[in-house]
């Protein structure tokens, strides 16, 4: 199976999904990550919140510890956009590593980077077998049309390294305080109660092929 998973800011996966792609990776999947922003922000002062050079180096050491191959785009955090350049570089991307699989950002998110690059994946996918959004991240993942889980996946064995890829983002570790450690394992750990796991990821569907009954020839 050929994986790729693919978000706004270096950090999403991992906060996300990286229990899932380590178990994709265990079972021999081949696991590619994009990050369509290098991540670097300033805030309405023009003050640095997070340079390029940290972000680039603590997604590759993140991406290294998942053992996923990276992509970073050049497109600007907080103002990406959904059009056509992007779903065209998406969809390269997509078709030269025959991906079925597809991880993304949950359509409905309030984060405008996340919801557009949701927008982009879901149009750049299409042709894809499987296409998933992740249960949004804390602190920014309420919204008025709440998130359904309908996909469990089991990452028991693998969160003590999804954990150290998570803190290998020690910039956002800094920024969200140890808080955040604690609301992921947390949430894991809810999801996995749901489905008689230790810890869960969640996932809802946009595209499921069902590839349990033989095709039926019309
Ligand atoms: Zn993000």
């Amino acid at each position: 199976m050929n994986v790729i998973a693919i978000c706004a800011h270096p950090d999403d996966i991992e906060f996300n999904c990286a229990g899932t792609l380590l178990k994709h990776i265990a079972q021999g999947d081949e696991v590619v990550m994009v990050s369509v922003s290098d991540g670097a922000t300033i805030n309405h002062n023009n003050e640095l919140i997070r340079s390029r050079e940290n972000a680039v180096s603590e997604a590759k050491k993140a991406a290294s510890i998942i053992g996923a191959k990276l992509y970073i785009l050049n497109y600007k955090a907080l103002d990406i956009p959904c059009n056509h350049e992007i779903i065209s570089e998406l969809e390269s991307i997509i078709n030269n590593h025959g991906i079925d699989t597809v991880y993304t950002h949950w359509y409905s998110h309030t984060n405008q980077d996340h919801r557009r690059v949701s927008g982009s994946v879901l149009a750049a996918a299409r042709c894809a077998k499987r296409v998933l959004m992740w249960e949004e991240g804390i602190p920014h993942s309420s919204c008025f049309s709440g998130f359904k889980p309908q996909v469990y996946i089991d990452v028991s064995e693998y969160m003590d390294k999804k954990m150290d890829a998570v803190r290998a983002h020690e910039s956002q570790i800094e920024k969200y305080t140890e808080d955040i450690i604690g609301a992921i394992v947390a949430r894991a750990q809810y999801r996995g109660y749901q489905m008689r796991a230790k810890y869960a990821e969640c996932f809802e569907v946009s595209k499921l092929v069902n590839e349990g009954f033989p095709e039926k020839k019309l």
